[in-house]
């Protein structure tokens, strides 16, 4: 089939929604290097937002359900086909819901000036039996331990959760319906994989999108290294900025909602299961600050490369900085996740602290979402309000994507629901 002309395609943004859809782009079956050019503009870095900094989850039971089955589907596949498992840690994975009684913690580790806490001794009073000869005890549990854990619901091979933090344990997913991947890893390997294809990666801040009522567009933006004005005109512009894209589509309802997170090497390698914790600490449960009991519900993920990875609730208190490289990191939010981390696991208090780090979640401030398909000007496509579940629908957005503008119209699943047009001004 001869081929409709050409085409100049531009992505704004670079985190996971922009990256798959890049990646899409070149694996659409019209996709014709020689009529059609494809640049994706990122601000900051490729994955420096959400899409670098999330947990990674991914499961058939999240939503939306006119979305999950198709991502979710597309991740087993991309994962075989550029070997996942190596390059982003694509894995099955448990995942439960914990509750727990939390310990309370008596350690403080020292922070540095710049909040990195690498190097630092961050290790516990609680320490694991050492012996002589400078082993650390596992501290395997006794015949009575597991039997009771059990009775709780525990699995046998969750063993680096303090057995007496246990109250209760309920499965929420199995491998057969949940994975994950090393969100970092997967959002830059599916730009350079794009990039293979042709697509061009250029650094530089979207300004404004300028559009003729005939369907041209000129995208203007800063070039980071030159900081000098530049434009490229489009027939194809898609929005896939995140919790940013109301700067550069204005009038979008995507809010923004930081979130601190960290990550940890843990003592001994961990089983892979990814906890959703209730988590009741006692009153005054770090040693010399004041605190009244609470409950917390930190996430926590053993990650295949010998990192766990946990995140605490989002919070208002820092509105939406201009780019990724000036989101604010709060140290004292951290160190509440690294300390509610160490009041349930031995691992995690005597592990070592790798990254402490915050971003921006994006969330549609109509409710629900995301937002993936067309807007109201012709040949402007929205593609961002993916919440929580943005690293899960990542790879069935960008399938989609590539369908509204190489076939018009989504092929590949009914996301009539999440037609940008039903709210856009
Ligand atoms: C703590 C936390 C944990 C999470 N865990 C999970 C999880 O386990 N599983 C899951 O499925 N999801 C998870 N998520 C959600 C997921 O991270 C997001 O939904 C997803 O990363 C959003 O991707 P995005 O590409 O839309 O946005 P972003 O990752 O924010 O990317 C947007 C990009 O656009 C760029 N940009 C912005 N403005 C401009 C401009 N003017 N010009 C050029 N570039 C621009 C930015 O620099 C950025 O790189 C989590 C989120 C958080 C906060």
């Amino acid at each position: 089939m001869a081929e409709p002309g050409k085409r100049s395609i531009v992505i704004v943004g670079g985190g996971i929604i922009g990256s798959t859809t890049a990646y899409f782009l070149t694996r659409h079956p019209k996709y014709n290097p020689a009529l059609h050019s494809i640049h994706l503009i990122e601000a900051t870095g490729i994955a420096s937002g959400a899409s670098g900094k999330a947990g990674g989850l991914i499961a058939l039971w999240a939503y939306p359900s006119c979305l999950v089955p198709l991502s979710f589907k597309l991740h087993g596949e991309l994962a075989r086909e550029h070997n996942g498992v190596e390059r982003w840690g694509y894995r099955g994975v448990h995942v439960g819901q914990i509750d727990l009684v939390g310990r309370h913690v008596s350690n403080q580790p020292k922070i540095s000036a710049n909040g990195d806490s690498k190097g630092d001794d961050i290790r516990g009073l609680h320490r694991p039996d050492v012996s002589s000869d400078g082993n650390v005890s596992l501290q395997k549990r006794s015949k009575e331990s597991y039997a009771n854990l059990r009775k709780a619901g525990m699995p046998d091979d969750l063993d680096w959760v303090a057995e007496e933090c246990v109250q209760g344990y309920d499965s929420m997913g199995s491998p057969r319906d949940t994975a994950q991947v090393h969100p970092y890893q997967f959002t830059t390997s599916m730009a350079e994989l794009a990039a293979e294809k042709g697509v061009k990666i250029i650094l530089g801040s979207v300004d404004k999108i300028e559009s003729s009522p005939s369907g041209e567009h000129t995208v203007k933006y800063t070039d980071k290294a030159t900081n000098s004005q530049q434009s490229l005109s489009a027939t194809d512009v898609i929005v896939t900025a995140g919790p940013w894209t109301k700067t550069v589509l204005p009038g979008t309802p995507i809010g923004a909602l930081r979130a601190h997170s960290v990550t940890i090497r843990p003592t001994r390698p961990v089983s892979a299961y990814c906890l959703f914790t209730q988590l009741a600490l006692p009153k005054n449960f770090k040693e010399g600050a004041k605190s009244r009991a609470m409950s917390v519900s930190p996430e926590v993920y053993a990650r295949p490369n010998n990192e766990v990875y946990a995140c605490g609730e989002g919070d208002h208190l820092a509105p939406l900085p201009k780019s990724t490289a000036e989101v604010q990191v709060d140290d004292s939010r951290c160190q509440d996740i690294v300390d509610y981390c160490a009041s349930l696991s031995d691992e995690l208090r005597d592990g070592e602290v790798l990254v402490r780090q915050a971003c921006y979640l994006p969330q549609v401030e109509t409710g629900a979402g995301p937002l993936v398909g067309l807007t109201k000007t012709k040949g402007v496509y929205l593609a961002a309000g993916h919440t929580c579940w943005g690293i899960q629908n990542g790879p069935g957005t960008g399938k989609l994507m590539s369908e509204f503008v190489f076939d018009g119209k989504a092929l590949s699943a009914n996301v009539s629901s999440l037609d940008p047009r039903k709210v856009l001004r």
